[in-house]
């Protein structure tokens, strides 16, 4: 086949790339678009094109709208009572003829929270879209006749791209050639079955886009083959940029704690009106009607403060900070829940290859009938000596050993690479690893692939563990043979092996093979086989069952992947933090031992399930066991389905890492599923909750350590702004009930509180760092209450203690201020002492153990600056004139100031007592138990 090579592309209009495409044959479409099925396009082309046709990205219609997400705020239940509060405030302000400030101050503050919250909402939606970007697919190309990997939004019509399983189509194309091409268009067309695509179908024009099975389409995903594709549109042009709405928007799901949260606010709401109308009714009853005006601004005063105005914002915040601090550790995460619920992770099941190794591999070893080889050299450098007993040997005089590197190049879809001196490769470390073996030996696949051209191949898929491909042969002029190399793991090829190229597999040959790999597995190594077959025809797609039969062994090859340094104390760190480390993998279950057991995942004797036989076993039979394995060897990928589903049974909270497209079932089930950034496809991506940008499991359990950091702060400042305003409604209510005249707090006032002087500090202390025993404590239940372990105990017994002082303080205000000028300042100093009680319990509440003294205030400067920044503005209110008439607070001496602090300087002298007396009783328990 010959193709016009593209004109030049400077003058030339581009291409009209609205065409019926799946009506053109190849060379129509080639034509077309003045492109190359072996080079791509030129630079010049694509260049001209970027500007033509812009980056291939879906314009963001999904996510909510600004205006969507302002409307959320002000339907926030929460909200919706204080402007409720607001109303009733002016309806009695303007019928006593005052100016009604108090309802102006409450509604600018609702917007201005509607504003914060708004603000802060799109800015979280922006970050997580920003990070869903980031993990956006990269694409396999030819450009100017070379293969590169390019990032999907580049992509050009004309450009020829390649696909393989697991990948995401990245745009619309003709296919040029595929071979077992499945897809998965449900994106598209909804249907869940995957369609058989075929570059030779002759289609009509009104087919369909179900069938039109010589295109592929943006958004769908290759479940299995491969093939090469050409770009025919981009960007909106494309069919899922015609019915895009929500498919790029980011997934905003609510956490558990923000749904609880909302729960809280009804729960609040509900009670706050309850209390209201208690208030209400039970004061007129006592005292008449005399009374109701007092009664009716307490009760608003009441609302306002049981409502934790601040909460919401400060979750939201807490949140994004957590995701920010992950990706600082690799960990990209895609669904908001995981950042709370990481920290519950109690079984972590982990691949082997590449996320616990290096994945660096580098072959040691070849075993030929007959022949033992060592081989040396580092990397993929393809520089090294193949050696029998220490010496040197020449490859040309071992027959076997050529077929085998052979093998090695031409069942191979990765590419060897020289880059500035460094030897890197394209695809997969396993076949890199044989492509630089067969480079020591002189064998690269530049002239291999004239000598025997591929034509068919069976894929490689996690479930066959192996591949076949199939080549031309070229013996003579009139008859064309082929050749089928098959490699993959060594007990299925070589069962379909019946002979050797020297003559018939004897039982003995077959039992000096198995040893030989169980020698090479048990020390660590992952070791493949290998097998051919000569052929007269090109088998049909799919017909390997019947192909790869009566094969001749070739050999063994053990290739070394060291595991990495790090994930040594990761899984050390694991067992301390009561999580346990699962490893699965595909591998032999003896290379799987031997590294397992180096890392510490596996202890001498531990069980290891196979494949085989967790297939033979009932799901009854695998929850019985399932604890006690530390080892799945030689699984398939719906094995990984049934283990989360008996881990979680078992009641525990499984992390699971996956890379290929079908592991995304499991990755979906598990309560965490982990996708690997590097060699991850872009279906489980789709599927994970978090993706490793490193693909290191030491990232996990950095990720698991941040999310009980944040679980940790979000606790702690639920604590501290419940527990302000329970103090608060306590304050308000005891006023009227001890007979004192007037409200102590205005509304204004205490929104003040919720909003400033509870929120500044409550922002601060969700950046507390990680307390010394985070990772030393088994982890807590995830669907345990945000109340539970003391937290709601500590709310309700914090805020009678601060209500008490503040009570203490109120009596004796009152009566000293009525015989002073200005009676009113007793609320003034009512509301100083609340605010600066909270000051102290900011710095206090940054341990549950250790003293303040003990800690270092620098470890979180913010507490300090927001305490500082939080009293300094309190002091404003008092002292600065306008702000006195806005708030409506009265002047305080020095001394009334100074006894203010004494009280609140209580507040922090209590929870210091209180972690003393709890460490005594926990050491004393300990020195009993
Ligand atoms: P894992 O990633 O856990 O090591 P895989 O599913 O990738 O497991 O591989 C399972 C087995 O399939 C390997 O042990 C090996 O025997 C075989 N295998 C892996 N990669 C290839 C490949 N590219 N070609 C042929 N066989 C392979
Ligand atoms: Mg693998």
């Amino acid at each position: 086949m010959s193709f016009t090579t593209p004109s030049s592309a400077s003058s030339s209009p581009l291409p009209d790339t609205t065409q019926p495409w799946h009506t053109l044959d190849i060379e129509q479409a080639l034509e077309h678009l003045e492109s190359d099925p072996d080079r791509g396009l030129t630079p010049a082309q694509i260049s001209q094109r970027q500007q033509q046709y812009g980056l291939n990205e879906l314009t963001e219609t999904g996510g909510r709208s600004p205006l969507a997400i302002l409307w959320d705020q002000f339907t926030n239940i929460m909200l919706v009572m204080l402007i409720a509060v607001a109303i009733v405030s002016a309806i009695l302000d303007l019928g006593n003829g005052v100016f009604p400030k108090d309802a102006i101050a409450i509604f600018a503050i609702v917007i201005l929270n509607g504003l914060l919250g708004y603000l802060q909402e799109s800015r979280a939606e922006k970050a997580l879209a920003a990070l869903k970007r980031l993990s956006s697919p990269k694409v396999r190309v030819l450009r100017d006749g070379k293969l590169m990997e390019i990032s999907g939004k580049e992509l050009v019509p004309g450009d020829v791209m390649l696909l393989e399983a697991g990948v995401q189509v990245s745009a619309d194309g003709r296919l040029i050639e595929a071979q077992n091409l499945q897809i998965r268009e449900s994106a598209l067309t909804g249907e869940a079955e995957a369609v058989h695509k075929q570059p030779d179908a002759q289609l009509s024009e009104d087919a369909p886009l179900g069938d039109r099975i010589t295109l592929v389409f943006q958004g769908t995903e290759v479940i299995q083959g491969r093939a090469k594709v050409l770009v025919t549109n981009t960007g909106m042009q494309t069919e899922l940029g015609r019915i895009a709405t929500m498919l790029q928007s980011v997934e905003t799901e609510a956490t558990p704690l923000q749904q609880r949260m909302s729960q809280l606010g009804n729960v609040l709401v509900s009670g706050s009106l309850i209390l209201v109308a208690l208030v209400v009714v039970g004061g007129m009853l006592n005292r008449g009607l005399g009374l109701f005006e007092e009664l009716l601004e307490v009760s608003l005063s009441m609302a306002v403060a049981v409502v934790p105005e601040g909460l919401p914002a400060v979750v939201t915040v807490t949140l994004a900070i957590g995701t920010q601090r992950m990706v600082r550790r690799h960990a990209l995460i895609r669904k908001l829940p995981a950042v709370e619920t990481l920290g519950s992770v109690t079984t972590i099941c982990s691949d082997k290859t590449g996320t616990l190794t290096q994945n660096k591999m580098v072959v040691q070893f070849v075993h030929t009938p007959g022949d033992t080889f060592a081989v040396t050299g580092e990397g993929y450098a393809p520089i090294g000596e193949f050696r029998i007993q220490e010496s040197a040997i020449t490859v040309e005089d071992y027959p076997d050993l050529q077929t085998l590197l052979t093998a090695c190049v031409v069942c191979n879809d990765a590419r060897l690479q020289q880059e500035k001196q460094e030897w890197t490769i394209l695809g997969d470390p396993t076949e890199g690893a044989l492509l630089s073996l067969a480079g020591k030996a002189g064998f690269f696949e530049e002239s291999l692939r004239q000598q025997l051209p591929r034509v068919a191949e069976f894929p490689f898929s996690s479930e066959r563990k192996r591949m076949s491909a199939i080549a031309q042969t070229q013996n003579g002029e009139a008859i064309t043979s082929y050749i089928m190399f098959t490699k993959g793991s060594p007990e299925l090829i070589l069962e379909r092996c019946t002979r050797i190229q020297q003559g018939k597999l004897t039982p003995e040959q077959r039992g000096q093979i198995l040893a030989e790999n169980n020698q090479m597995a048990g020390n660590g190594l992952r070791v493949l086989g290998f097998a051919y077959k000569l052929l007269s025809d090109i088998p049909p797609d799919g017909s390997w069952e019947d192909s790869e039969q009566e094969l001749i062994w070739l050999g063994l090859v053990g290739m070394l992947d060291a595991p990495r340094p790090e994930v040594r104390e990761a899984v050390a760190q694991c067992r301390e933090a009561g999580i346990r480390p699962v490893m699965i993998t595909g591998d032999h279950q003896l290379t799987a031992r031997a590294i397992a057991t180096n890392l510490g995942i596996a202890k001498e004797g531990d069980i290891v399930l196979t494949g085989q036989e967790l297939q033979k076993l009932s799901q009854a039979e695998l929850e019985q066991q399932v604890n006690q394995v530390s080892i799945y060897a030689r699984v398939s990928p719906e094995h990984k389905l049934r283990i989360v589903q008996a881990l979680q049974t078992q009641g525990e909270f499984v992390a699971m890492t996956g890379d290929g497209v079908n592991d995304a079932p499991a990755l979906k089930q598990a309560d965490i599923g982990v996708a690997m950034g590097i060699t991850g496809t872009d279906v489980s991506k789709e599927a994970s909750d978090m993706i490793l940008l490193d693909d290191n499991f030491a990232t996990i359990v950095h990720a698991v350590e941040e999310g009980r950091v944040v679980y940790t702060n979000i606790r702690r400042f639920i604590k501290y702004i419940l527990g302000s305003n329970i103090g608060e409604v306590l304050t308000i209510a005891s006023a009227p009930l001890i007979g004192l005249g007037g409200v102590p707090l205005s509304p204004l006032q205490i929104l003040w509180m919720n909003l400033v002087t509870d929120g500044l500090p409550a922002l601060a202390l969700a950046m507390e760092p990680a307390e010394p025993n985070v990772m030393r404590r088994p982890p807590y239940n995830p669907r345990e209450s945000i109340f539970a372990r003391g937290l709601g105990l500590y709310m309700v017994r914090i805020g009678i203690i601060l209500a008490i002082l503040t009570i203490i303080l109120m009596v004796w205000a009152y009566n000293y201020a009525q015989e002073s000028g200005d009676p009113d300042r007793w609320k003034t100093m009512v509301f100083t002492t609340l605010c600066l009680a909270q000051m102290g319990h900011a710095i206090a509440i940054r341990s549950d153990t250790q003293l303040t003294v003990q800690l270092n205030p620098l470890s979180n400067p913010y507490v300090l600056s927001a305490v500082t920044l939080t009293t300094a503005l309190q002091l404003m209110l008092i002292y600065v004139a306008p702000l006195r008439d806005f708030f409506g607070t009265h002047w305080l001496s020095p001394l009334e100031l100074l006894i203010c602090l004494g009280f609140s300087a209580l507040m922090f002298v209590w929870i210091e007592l209180e972690k003393l007396v709890i460490n005594w009783f926990r050491r004393r328990q300990t020195a009993i138990g």
